[in-house]
């Protein structure tokens, strides 16, 4: 079989080879890493099976490097595996599985390579290639995964109903490689699919998000995003998404498609970021809609106040998606608050204040939320679009000038709070903090300059609103 593999790989494909030769063992490469060299996309691990003892045979090849490389190993699972430099290599024996209704860890005993290859997923994650010295290099296709990759189809070797039952993660995992790989997924296969979402109730929320964020960085998310819609998927494991779908109508008035407006900014923003949570924002940015939309009569649809809504929800999101409580959701939260400011800008005069507010509150996200707010301009109307996007900018050049100007993007005002209490012998409290906004807002409304001595002028003046006098 001819595959693209590098000197390394061929290198390391050989000692396992060399070691399986040894122990008289059947051993293949299997899975992901065909599909992967087939196609010709990068690969960093590889998946080994074995007629025989995985870890064995992961032993007797960690013997044959130098330094030798720790094998780690799972007696349970029957799985090891060794990381040589930055290649990860799975050994296991080949096994056959069977299934209980309420679990997808399924029952498993040793079987032989097409028990294993029946266990697989889809067709063209069957593939295997011979690492033994008789048919070296061969590929061992029996479900014609091949004739699926040149197709692009994703497809189940088994009955699809069952496979998808047994194991819901499947579902998940089918859709994430359509969205991957640009592949169609085959009608039977999709119908097991609509069929059996209920089913993946039983997977745990890390698998689901794993599968999510998986899809959310391929090349074309709105692929998977609409699949996992259309499917009735996206009911079951992301709700708020499907609140966004569809246009009510008033006395005529339509407004657009949430939902699909939404994918279509999250493939915008993809063109340019492969960063997972600037496209999380992206797909969280309009989510404050459903809750805050109105019929106005003689105005229409409006939906006042969702960058603030949306902003709310980002926490709650993030909980039930598990997904990380830290500072990436405090990024995406903030964007989400913001998308809408640099927009605004663009339909009033542009003062410097506006601009130097917009720095001060955005910081070091303000090239993102630039990018977030370009991807959100999808009008079917070529005009509009073409006038947005010069008004936009228009608006660069004005944040570019200001920032050189002024410096504002992480500024903090010349005069701190510890000063303020210092200079008018206070406690902390309530008067330092209106003081300090005071000066803060004054700058960055351009009333005072950006410097100490005019900031200490405010201090004295607006403190003496309170009967304070310096006391030093
Ligand atoms: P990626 O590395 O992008 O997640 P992969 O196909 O390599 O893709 P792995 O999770 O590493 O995914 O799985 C390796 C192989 O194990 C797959 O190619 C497939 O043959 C098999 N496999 C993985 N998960 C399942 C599953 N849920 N059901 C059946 N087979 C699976």
């Amino acid at each position: 079989m001819d595959i693209n593999c590098t000197e390394k790989e061929l290198f390391l494909l050989k000692k396992i080879a060399h070691a399986a030769g040894e122990l008289q063992m059947p051993c293949y490469v299997i899975g992901g890493f065909v599909r992967d060299k087939i196609l010709g996309r990068p690969t960093k691990d590889a998946d080994i099976v074995c007629v025989g003892d995985g870890i064995e045979l992961a032993h007797k090849v960690a013997e044959r490097f130098q330094p030798r490389p720790n094998v780690a190993y799972y007696k349970n699972f029957g799985t090891a595996s060794i990381k040589v430099e930055e290649f990860e290599v799975e050994f296991v024996g080949a096994r056959k599985e069977s299934y209980r209704y309420h679990s997808r860890n399924p029952e498993v005993e040793p079987g032989t390579l097409e028990e294993d290859q029946l266990r697989r997923d889809f067709t063209i994650n069957a593939m295997a290639i011979s690492l033994n010295r008789d048919d070296y290099g061969k590929l061992v296709d029996p479900f014609n995964g091949m004739e699926d990759m040149k197709a692009g189809i994703i497809r189940t070797p088994l009955e699809p109903g069952q496979t998808f039952s047994d194991d819901p993660l499947r579902m998940l995992r089918a859709i994430r490689f359509a969205s991957q790989l640009g592949f169609e997924i085959e009608g039977v296969t999709w119908e097991g699919i609509c069929l059996h979402v209920d089913r993946i109730k039983i997977i745990s929320q890390e698998r689901i998000t794993e599968e999510l964020n998986k899809i959310l960085l391929s090349p074309k998310p709105s692929v998977g995003l609409d699949l996992l819609y259309r499917a009735g998927l996206m009911h079951i494991i992301f709700p708020q998404m499907v609140d966004l779908a569809g246009a009510e109508y008033i006395d005529g008035k339509g407004h657009k498609d949430n939902f699909y407006h939404t994918l279509q900014v999250v493939d915008n923003i993809s063109q340019h970021t492969n960063d997972l949570w600037l496209r999380w924002a992206a797909l969280l940015h309009d989510i404050g809609k459903p809750a805050t939309k109105k019929f106005e009569p003689g105005h229409g649809w409006t939906f006042h106040g969702h960058e603030v809504v949306g902003g709310r929800m980002v926490p709650k999101i993030f909980t039930k998606l598990k997904l990380p409580q830290n500072e990436k959701m405090r990024y995406v939260r903030k964007l989400v608050e913001l998308h809408l400011r640099p927009i605004s800008l663009t339909k009033e005069n542009i003062t410097d204040s506006a601009i130097r507010r917009l720095l001060f509150d955005a910081g070091d996200e303000m090239d993102d939320l630039m990018m977030l707010c370009s991807a959100d301009i999808t009008s079917k109307n070529k005009f509009k679009v073409r006038r947005y996007l010069s008004n936009f900018n228009l608006v660069r050049e004005r944040l570019q000038e200001v920032e050189e100007k002024d410096r504002i993007r992480n500024w903090q005002p010349p005069i701190t709070g510890e000063m303020i209490m210092e200079v008018f012998g206070l406690p902390p409290g309530k008067i330092v903090g209106e003081i300090k906004n005071a000066i803060r807002e004054a700058i960055l409304d351009g009333e005072i300059e950006n410097s100490y001595d005019a900031a200490y002028s405010l201090m004295v003046k607006k403190a003496a609103e309170f009967n304070l006098q310096p006391v030093r």
